[in-house]
């Protein structure tokens, strides 16, 4: 057999030309999301007002496996697409394992994510409806970058509301998005009742993803013509990031290689949830048995010790409630958490197969992960995202298990970005300034209080 390259690129007639929604597949729903106000299942209707019409179908579609992705979004795709299925010769050496590990590199856009995938479907299907200006939430700066690009790109004025931490120890992040026109308000702001009230109760806090999450919402349902958009969690975005998935699935099929364990890293769960897609759809019809593993920190571990509860997807308590692994929509990570991945809930859709025992989570504490993050800098020549990090230490972790147990197994893990504009966690980390933190069952209870009581429910 010839040597497997060291980047594999499917040609751009091999690019996949559908997203695959996995629920299509799943055996057992989700449940479905609640409408807050009646305590119903949310109807089209009710999601309607805050979402683009086209996007709020992919959101309540539960049966149809493949969307076409749109001519316009395959050609912006092309631009920095496919990505490549990279072999780890050299961290592969240098952890002398027997394993073969892969990874999918999506940090080679200057979102430096995978977020731009689903950012240019959602910014084509706003255009497409005539909408006048989108509003969304960033946190470590990614999705807004992401956003920025594809608003842009398409013509549609947009609003990104950044987690206060990030907008002050990320400036220049904060002057990519402006480069692309995007205006940036630091989140909790006055621009808002939900901001002004949080404020008011609490001056000094540094924000959420959840508290900017609200912001976004109040000013896209106040704003004629404007929708709100959101990078993760949600079912669309899971379909827009299968593209990730179907590629690598397609590649690996083409070198004549299936994994034995697929890693990736969890935020919200897109990036996982689009990796993982074509695999577990295997795993559900009972066509091959990868292992899953979701990773996630230590200090923000909602499918390690979070519920599996309805929650509010945002700390204002206005975005339809979902059933999810949560840690209370009132959580926010300890400050000295540097590694992203800061959100209170996880995917509905990953939440469900969790549950049902289809996939595994392990969670890391960050200074371990930024280990990972140095050591396969230096091996693979390049500086990846600490999100990535969780990922490739998890995958770290499984190869030198390989090492003990003699087994060659394959590894295929999700290097969802790089970590340019993470320098200052990074110097924390090699100055030995950097701590873990893991919150203590008492501080999760009080995140837990605040999940929604629902009479009947929960
Ligand atoms: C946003 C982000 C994540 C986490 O988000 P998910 O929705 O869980 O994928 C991971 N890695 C990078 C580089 C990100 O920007």
């Amino acid at each position: 057999m010839t040597k497997i390259p060291h980047r594999f690129y499917l040609s751009e007639e091999e690019m996949p030309k559908q997203w695959y929604n996995l629920r299509a597949d799943m055996k057992e729903q989700p449940a479905p999301m609640l409408n807050p106000a009646t305590l119903k299942p949310a109807t089209l209707e009710d999601i309607t007002p805050v979402f683009c019409t086209e996007l709020a179908k992919q959101e309540m579609d539960s049966t149809t496996p493949y969307f076409d992705i749109p001519e316009e979004v395959q050609e912006m795709y092309k631009m920095y697409r496919p990505s490549p299925l990279v072999r780890a010769y050299s961290l592969e050496r240098a952890l002398d394992t027997p394993a073969k590990i892969y990874y999918k590199f999506e940090g080679n856009n200057t979102s430096g994510s995978h977020k731009l995938n689903s950012a240019i479907a959602q910014a084509y299907y706003a255009k497409e409806q005539g909408l006048t200006s989108l509003t969304t939430e960033t946190g470590a700066g990614q999705w807004g970058t992401a956003l920025s690009e594809a608003c842009s790109y398409f013509g549609i004025p947009l609003t990104v509301y950044m987690v206060k931490v990030s907008y002050e120890q990320k400036p220049f992040r904060k002057a990519v998005m402006q480069t692309f026109d995007g205006n940036v308000i630091p989140s909790p702001s006055a621009t808002t009742e939900v901001g002004r009230k949080i404020l008011a109760e609490n001056p000094n806090t540094t924000g959420s993803l959840g508290c900017a999450i609200s912001e976004a919402v109040e000013t896209a349902v106040n704003t004629p013509g404007c929708k709100y958009v959101l990078g993760s969690v949600l079912n669309q975005v899971l379909l827009h990031q299968s593209i990730i998935g179907l590629e690598t699935a397609k590649a690996m099929e083409i070198l004549g290689e299936y994994p034995d364990i697929v890693i990736g890293c969890a935020g919200g769960g897109s990036n996982l949830g689009g990796l993982i897609a074509p695999f577990m759809r295997d795993k559900i019809l009972g066509k091959a048995n990868p292992r899953i593993i979701a990773v996630e920190p230590a200090s923000c571990p909602s499918l390690t010790r979070g519920k599996y509860a309805y929650d509010f997807c945002d700390t204002g308590k206005i975005t339809p409630m979902a059933k999810m692994y949560t840690l209370g929509s009132g959580f926010i990570p300890s400050a000295n958490h540097a590694g992203g991945l800061r959100y209170h809930g996880m995917s509905p859709i990953l939440s469900k197969l969790y549950h049902d025992g289809y996939m595994e989570a392990v969670s890391v504490e960050q200074t371990r992960v930024f280990e990972a993050a140095v050591f396969f800098a230096k091996k693979e020549t390049i500086l990846p995202a600490p999100e990535s990090a969780h990922a490739i230490r998890a995958a770290m972790d499984e190869a030198l298990k390989c090492k003990e147990t003699g087994e060659a197994k394959t590894i295929v893990f999700g290097l969802t970005g790089t970590g340019y504009f993470d320098m200052t966690a990074y110097s924390a980390y090699l100055e030995g300034k950097m701590t873990d933190y893991i919150p203590s069952d008492e501080e999760l209870q009080k995140g837990f209080d605040s999940l929604p009581k629902i009479p009947g429910i929960q």
